[in-house]
């Protein structure tokens, strides 16, 4: 028996369990602190009203003999799939219900997806960026190269021309910068895709605090995405489905390649045989509560929550503001991204932080290495949390 060894080549521990340890090793010894958490992004806030009674009206249906459901299709329910279909036709995107998938988050498809795709394929990762898609690809021994995200290039890299790569990770608004693509950067990263017969693989789980004018939320918003693009939802952010877990990603009919023999194949119909072969479908009950997020009830309770989150987000902005501290994310995002101060590595400055005002966040160097000297903070929190957090960073940084 052999193991597959490249597990070796991952790092000692998943960013979230070494700041989980280092927080909780914190409280033991300092019991009657109170510690913030603006680290993991983690929403707080509870489900739709809307969400939990279509979810208690599956759950009964489920009761009855009449209406009980067992196994349900692997690519989802048609009444979840047509009501995203609709959701993007809202935003001005053409999709067909069948090229819909329901999953049970974007973190399992954005890995799982690894398996359609041979050991040879040069993969390009921005850096930094969320850990895994770099994670998956090195449990497969494929070999990685990045795109530099830093100041100069506002967090938002664009592709070389003179580098070739064959999948293509692309998170905008990105986790952990806060960074969002315009049509025009999408537009390059799609002529990219296409001059090198790449693949993008688009993660859009933040679509939904895109608030800008003009700014893209989906990948397919840009003409010829469709030859080229693979686009990962999530209902995590949209509506607080973090732990309620229902996801959804769109693989069109015209996605399709060459094999080694010339014969075309469809990506979408290898995902569908995937998924068949290893994924026996999202819960019917969960399915209803997804549903209804895009009921006109229903997404408006979930504005109303991202809206919460949006202004936990200006209370960090303003706050950043003030101190004239450079910062980037916090208005397409609910993640703001800023340069250490003092000069300070970036696990360092979570201790830094933890000891001086309890306040936990996420240390800039778990996302890659251009996030060294950088930090993230999440408006997931609270708002007193939120406004706690900031007036103790404003003293901690009148007192330095
Ligand atoms: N993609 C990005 C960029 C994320 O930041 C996250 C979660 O934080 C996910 C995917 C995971 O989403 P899900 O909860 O749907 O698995």
């Amino acid at each position: 028996m052999k193991l597959n060894e490249n597990y070796r080549n991952l790092k000692q521990s998943y960013l979230f369990a070494e700041t989980a340890h280092r927080t909780n090793a914190y409280i033991e010894a300092h019991p009657d602190q109170k510690v913030i958490r603006l680290g993991i992004g983690d929403v707080t806030l509870p489900l739709a009203q809307s969400v939990v009674q279509a979810m208690q009206e599956a759950a009964a249906e489920m009761g009855k003999a009449e209406t009980f459901r067992g196994y349900g299709p692997e690519q989802g329910y048609a009444f979840l799939r047509e009501a995203i279909r609709d959701y993007y036709a809202r935003n001005g995107v053409a999709i067909d219900a069948d090229e819909v998938f329901i999953t049970d988050g974007a973190k399992s498809d954005t890995g799982n997806i690894t398996d359609l795709f041979d050991q040879d394929n040069v993969i390009l990762v921005p850096d930094p960026v969320y850990p895994v898609y770099v994670d998956t690809n090195t449990m497969n021994g494929r070999k990685i190269i990045y795109a530099d995200a830093n100041k100069e290039n506002d967090f938002l890299p664009m592709p070389d021309p003179s580098v070739h790569a064959d999948i293509i990770y692309i998170c905008s608004p990105n986790n952990p910068t806060g960074a969002a693509y315009n049509k025009d950067q999408l537009k390059a990263w799609v002529d990219y895709a296409l001059a090198n017969e790449a693949l993008l693989l688009y993660d859009s789980a933040y679509e939904c605090f895109v608030g800008q004018e003009g700014l893209p939320r989906s990948i397919f918003q840009i003409p010829g995405a469709k030859k080229c693009a693979i686009e990962f939802c999530s209902l995590s952010k949209t509506a607080g489905f973090t732990g309620t877990r229902c996801g959804y990603t769109i693989v069109p009919k015209e996605l399709v390649f060459a094999a080694s023999d010339g014969t075309e194949m469809s990506v979408r119909q290898m995902w569908l045989r995937r998924q068949t072969t290893k994924f026996n479908g999202v819960s019917y009950i969960i399915q209803r509560g997804a549903a209804a997020v895009f009921t006109e009830e229903g997404m408006a309770e979930c504005r109303k929550n991202i809206e919460y989150y949006k202004e936990n987000a200006k209370i960090i902005a303003d706050t950043f503001t003030e101190l004239g501290i450079n910062f980037y994310g916090g208005i397409n995002s609910p993640y703001i991204w800023f340069e250490c101060p003092f000069g300070m590595e970036s696990w360092a400055f979570f201790d830094y932080m933890l000891e001086k005002i309890q306040v936990v966040g996420t240390p800039g160097a778990g996302f890659g290495a251009n996030g060294t000297n950088y930090f993230r903070l999440t408006s997931f929190g609270s708002r007193e949390n939120t406004v706690e957090a900031m007036s103790r960073f404003l003293k901690m940084m009148a007192e330095a």
